[in-house]
């Protein structure tokens, strides 16, 4: 028996039609002695039909009979039959095979399965296992049509991104996995050497050295489809290992970089979707987005933006903002508008945002709300009538209108602030589902200046170029996000090209010259051989997937992922091994005795 169609492929007009489908039992009935199969591959799924009293004449009842009855669920199975035409009033109008069934006239088992740990019928969300399970048997999972759609969607991406590629003369290079350590701000995996022991390898955490060392080599445009490794503590949807599009280009400025983006993104939505889209997209500056939307990866589907209301309150006698404005602070408003959202939420939902400013990270959350022409609230009192008057001015507040004010310092406020608006949208329902919002983050600083030590950070990483001198009091850096619908898809800049800058980056950042000549003195060599002025960007794949395909979780499009707690749970891994291996590599381990497999699947509630 070989197979002639697939399972998603027949249609009225291959009525007669002599078949073969060989498929998954994915459900099955019995009506009255007729049994009725649905057989489903990648492609869809068939209608399959054993009728005792209509066969042609050959067949062997019941042989067929009995080969029928070891057709247990998910059993891989192989069917000739013809193609009929299903009983009027039968036709399934959901499903392409719809109108026609297969009349079995000879079947084989090729392989039984065993009873499968859970249904996987096209079940709607919520009736699906929990995700441990599904992840558990993750093989059976993948047969299920979404996680189909899922795969071949990721499939078609990562097409589209190859075929942009090359017609943009990009080459395609495979960057080491073993390697020294690239810092891009999270801890490295590390893999020791039995050649050399007591030596390791680190995983790439992204390729940004090599790619910035194949600039040097002439490489001018390259990218590459490369898999990263975090060793991150579990956070909410992050994987140890993850996908990105990481590219880089010489001679370039950052428009360069950004067309190029914009440009693959436009062929990729003409590719996946049929359709246009809007370039060039927008773009935001840091403080902007943190000023206005609390964030640095602004979600700019909706409004609620906040206003600095740091001016006018600050000769108001409210002892709060005093001391917060005297070191520094900021106060700031969000209007919920009377017709959006004001008169929608009451003193008791009020009061509960109040409740879970902590949790948003905020010090506190203050409101007032617009009456009879005046702010009204628990603290008005403490405002004179021309601060209350300039407040409603600023915020442009009007009848029924609810302000909530944040103040505190200025960066944890802010971001406190857009955790609240989040919510705020999400509870009022203000995020157009099917939009897609692409904005660029720009004008972010180089370096950011931890408050209490005075330590100076690199806001991005230490490769971006500063855009002035790095003695100056405020130093910007040439880099800037992608941000899809208020997540980071990914960050490009232009890079460090001079040795010596590059040295003195290293410097400010807190690194002595036998540090730098420790772990980057290769790099920084590099740099020194004519490097050419250059810059680059990645983008996250499962991140940009899952966010098409409007998952919750980047696990949904990847096909083996870790869960929460970077386990996964179908290999068992990351997993003991035998004392030899470690022996043979010099390692010895405080062995945790009594730690099964088991504590580490469980996941925790987010
Ligand atoms: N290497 C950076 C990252 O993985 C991206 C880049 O700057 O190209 O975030």
């Amino acid at each position: 028996m070989r197979r002639t169609n697939t399972c998603g492929e027949l249609r009225s007009e291959d009525i007669g039609k002599k078949v073969c489908l060989q498929g998954w039992v994915r459900f099955s009935r019995d009506h009255g002695g007729v049994a009725f199969i649905d057989l489903a591959d990648r492609y869809g799924i068939t209608q399959i039909v054993f009728d005792p009293e209509d066969v042609p004449g050959e067949t062997d009842v019941n042989s067929l009979s009995n080969t029928m009855r070891t057709f247990t669920r998910e059993s891989a199975v192989s069917v000739n039959g013809i193609v009929r035409k299903r009983v009027d009033g039968t036709e399934d109008a959901r499903n392409p095979t719809g109108e026609v069934e297969v009349l079995i006239t000879e079947a084989e088992l090729l392989n039984r399965s065993r009873s499968p740990p859970f249904e996987l019928g096209d079940q709607k969300e919520g009736v699906l296992p929990n995700e441990d399970t599904r992840m558990r048997y993750r093989y059976l999972d993948l047969r299920r049509t979404e996680a189909i759609q899922a795969m071949e969607t990721r499939s078609r991406f990562i097409h589209l991104i190859r075929q942009y590629m090359v017609e943009n003369g990009f080459l395609e290079i495979e960057t080491p996995i073993l390697a020294r350590s690239t810092p891009e701000g999270a801890r490295d995996f590390i893999v020791p050497s039995r050649v050399h022991p007591g030596t390791f390898y680190a995983l790439p955490q992204s390729p940004q050295l090599f790619k910035q060392m194949l600039m040097v080599g002439s490489m001018d445009r390259y990218y590459q489809i490369a898999r990263c490794f975090r060793d991150e503590d579990s956070r909410k949807d992050r994987q140890p290992e993850f996908t990105q599009l990481d590219m880089e280009m010489s001679f370039v400025d950052s428009k360069d970089i950004q067309d190029m983006i914009e440009g693959l993104i436009a062929y990729v939505w003409k590719g996946l979707f049929g359709k246009e889209i809007d370039i060039p997209f927008r773009r935001i500056g840091y403080t902007e987005a943190m000023e206005s939307y609390g964030s640095d990866k602004p979600d700019l589907r909706y409004g609620l933006k906040f206003v600095s209301l740091t001016e006018v309150v600050k000769d108001a006698q409210y002892d709060i903002f005093q001391r917060i404005l005297k070191t520094g602070g900021m106060v700031a408003g969000l209007n919920l508008k009377a017709d959006v959202a004001g008169e929608r939420i009451g003193r008791n939902d009020v009061d509960r945002y109040i409740g879970q400013a902590k949790k948003f990270g905020l010090g506190g959350l203050t409101w007032m709300r617009c009456k009879d022409g005046k702010l009204e609230s628990n603290i008005t009192k403490y405002f004179t009538p021309e601060i209350l008057d300039a407040i409603k001015q600023k915020m442009g507040a009007e009848e029924g209108d609810l302000l909530f004010l944040i103040a505190g310092p200025w960066k944890s406020t802010y971001e406190g602030g857009g955790a609240l608006r989040k919510r705020l949208a999400e509870d009022l329902d203000l995020i157009p589902k099917d939009e897609m919002q692409f904005t660029w983050l720009v004008d972010c600083p180089m370096f950011e200046v931890d408050p209490v030590s005075g330590k100076y950070d690199v806001f991005h990483h230490p490769f971006v170029l500063p855009e002035n001198d790095l003695n100056d009091a405020y130093v910007g850096g040439a880099c800037f996000d992608l941000c899809l619908n208020g997540n980071e898809l990914g960050s490009g800049s232009l890079r460090i090209h001079d040795p010596e800058l590059q040295r003195e980056v290293f410097r400010k950042i807190g690194m002595d010259d036998e540090k730098i000549q420790a772990d980057f003195g290769f790099f920084v060599e590099a740099l020194g051989y004519g490097a050419p002025p250059h810059g680059g960007i990645a983008l996250g794949i499962d991140r940009f997937m899952s966010i098409l395909l409007g998952k919750d979780t980047i696990r949904e499009v990847i096909a083996f992922p870790k869960n929460k707690k970077a386990v996964s749970l179908l290999d068992g891994s990351p997993a003991k091994v035998e004392d030899e291996k470690l022996e043979e590599l010099q390692i010895m381990t405080l062995a945790i005795e009594g730690m099964d497999f088991d504590d580490l699947g469980s996941l925790d509630e987010e």
